[in-house]
């Protein structure tokens, strides 16, 4: 039952209407579609991407007019490059991921791809540019291998086998007794997060999007489940624009920059070398988990060797 009340990214509503009963995902991009402030203006044009580079102009957003959420953010992420974002929670950080989906618009400030206004291009042409990797991902109650398909319908056996190879989830399907054909969801395999967020990554890998949002798990992964999420990122954001959320110091570390977000402002920014430096809040955090991971694994140590 506390799955039910358990927040999903990006889809909070929707995952309540599928819990209920709807578990198509045709239905979910419905429901999303249906979200009533944002509409194609009548003149909008499908996006031309080149790049493509990402700018936030000094955005704000609230989502409740007496509780502004982002108070001005401003960063550019360019071409092929990665931008992590850092943060407490409920620092914003969802939020960035939702505008640049658009589900919602800017309340100030304006975000572009390519120089294109998000909000005068096609929704349609914006979301089939960006592939979005969720904190958690829903699965349809069909096969492993439609799951994945999914990315791209129409791909062949092969193109979901090599998808699901290189997002690191190859091996364990094969080992299925079905392989591809194994029945998930609700009512089939019910796979771990880290699986899950796998399929995702092979789903992303075959839609091959310009641009890549990623929401990594908060939840603690074991070290070769981290190893090999963090293998399927690296292959999925290679040559790709992407911003991450992330929540793992591998994953910052390898960021072009990265951002610290604290109460919808940028804190700080950098790389990770140099925020360590100046010794502030991405300081902080780090020390922190870095003793955290320490603790876990002494634990992981003793329990393995009793
Ligand atoms: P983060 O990802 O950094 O944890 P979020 O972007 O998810 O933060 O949320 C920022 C703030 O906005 C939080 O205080 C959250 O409660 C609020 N918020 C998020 N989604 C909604 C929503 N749909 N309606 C109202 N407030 C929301």
């Amino acid at each position: 039952l506390m799955q039910v009340y358990r927040p999903l990214n990006f889809i909070g509503f929707v995952y309540r209407e599928l819990r209920q009963g709807l578990t198509d995902i045709e239905e979910m991009f419905k429901l999303l579609d249906q979200a009533p402030e944002i509409t194609d203006k009548p003149d909008a044009k499908p996006l031309a991407v080149t790049g493509p580079v990402i700018r936030f102009e000094d955005v704000t957003f609230h989502y409740d007019s007496d509780r502004p959420i982002l108070k001005g953010v401003s960063f550019e992420v360019p071409a092929g490059k990665t931008v992590a974002i850092v943060g407490p929670t409920g620092a914003g950080k969802s939020t960035i991921s939702r505008l640049l989906y658009r589900f919602y618009d800017v309340t100030g400030g304006r975000i572009t791809i390519d120089g294109q206004d998000l909000r005068d291009v096609t929704q349609e042409s914006l979301r089939s540019t960006i592939g979005m990797v969720p904190q958690d991902t829903v699965l349809f109650n069909d096969t492993i291998g439609y799951n994945i398909e999914y990315g791209r319908p129409g791909a062949s056996m092969d193109e979901v086998r090599q998808a699901a190879q290189m997002a690191q989830v190859g091996a364990f399907i094969e080992a299925l007794p079905k392989g591809f054909e194994t029945p998930v969801g609700e009512r089939g395999l019910k796979l771990s997060g880290g699986e899950k967020q796998r399929v995702a990554i092979a789903r992303t890998i075959l839609k091959a999007p310009s641009i890549l949002i990623l929401d990594e798990a908060t939840s603690a992964l074991d070290t070769k489940t981290e190893r090999d999420i963090q293998a399927a990122l690296d292959v999925v954001s290679r040559n790709r624009t992407t911003v991450v959320i992330a929540h793992r110091l591998s994953t910052v570390i390898n960021a072009d920059e990265i951002l610290v977000l604290r109460e919808g402002l940028v804190a700080e920014r950098g790389n990770h070398a140099a925020l360590l430096a100046q010794n502030g809040l991405y300081a902080q955090m780090w020390s922190r988990q870095r003793e955290a991971t320490e603790a876990e694994e002494a634990l992981a140590l003793a329990q393995e060797d009793p």
